[in-house]
């Protein structure tokens, strides 16, 4: 029996993924279980799913707490979670990042997988919604499951484009994944923010400009979080308590707002 630890954020896919990889197991006739955790269910909060792939009569039904791998959907999330808790020495670690396998730090002595899911996830879909690129890594990385299980899978999620797109994800993430050998370190800093603050939930950070900006205070009515002020009629936002949602810069009629990538 195999047990995967998926982490996200909410909006990215987590825990779809997590089912699209246990049907995918299951098309190629093995027992697999698909199990999510629901926490704060809001876009850019920590999400986690678990996965189990094996025989029927080894299947306990709890969550996962010593996986063989983990897939990390977010870049960021590793430096407010401790991704790697539990993970055996044997495992590995699947991660959407923009750098290569060996210049990543971990605190474990386990094989990397690396591929800049997000950049495929915005090139194809048009979303950094990253589940389908990063199971395309998973299977390239691990071979647990075959690529055309987890097509079918896709297939079986999403009908039209939309499962057309998810495909090509899977594709292109497969051919891009990278596996290697991480930097061991022995302990990891991670941030700490205070627990109000949803700073550390952010991939993009909303950027507005003063010179396009006309006041109209779209944003300010619309921002879930109540993190936008108007400063001598023009938006501010208190980056303390964005969460980087991205419904400011849909909103802004004046295309004033830009959201940009977190530094990884
Ligand atoms: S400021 Fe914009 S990106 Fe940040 S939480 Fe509010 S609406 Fe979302
Ligand atoms: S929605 Fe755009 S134009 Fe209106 S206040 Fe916000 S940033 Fe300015």
């Amino acid at each position: 029996m195999i047990e995967i630890r998926f982490h996200g954020r909410g909006g990215q896919g987590a825990v779809t993924a997590s089912r699209i990889l246990a049907t995918a197991a299951f098309l190629e006739g093995k027992h697999s279980q698909s199990i999510p955790m629901y926490g704060t269910e809001r876009r850019g909060a920590p999400v986690t799913a678990f996965v189990r792939i094996g025989k029927k009569e080894r299947m306990v039904r709890s969550l996962v707490h010593e996986p063989d791998y983990v897939v990390v959907l977010d870049p960021l999330l590793r430096k407010s979670v401790d991704v790697t808790q539990g993970l055996k020495e044997s495992g590995m670690l699947i991660l959407n990042s923009s750098v290569t396998p060996d210049q990543i730090e971990v605190d474990k002595h386990v094989k990397t997988a690396a591929v800049d899911a997000t950049e495929i996830a915005l090139q194809v879909i048009g979303r950094p919604i990253t589940n389908t690129a990063i199971l395309g890594a998973f299977c390239k990385a691990t071979g647990e499951v075959k690529l055309e299980s987890v097509i079918e899978a896709v297939r079986g999620t999403w009908s039209g484009g939309l499962a057309e797109m998810n495909i090509k994800a899977v594709e292109e993430a497969y051919n891009q994944t990278k596996v290697g050998t991480p930097i061991f370190v022995e302990k990891i800093q991670r941030e700490t923010v205070s627990s109000n603050s949803k700073a550390d939930w952010r991939t993009f950070q909303p950027v507005v400009s003063v010179e396009k900006c006309i006041g109209c205070k779209q944003c300010w009515m619309l921002c879930p979080d109540g993190c936008i002020d108007m400063v001598d009629g023009k938006c501010v936002i208190d980056y303390n308590y964005c969460k980087g949602c991205g419904i400011c810069a849909e909103e802004c009629p004046v295309d004033a707002i830009e959201m940009k990538m977190e530094v990884e």
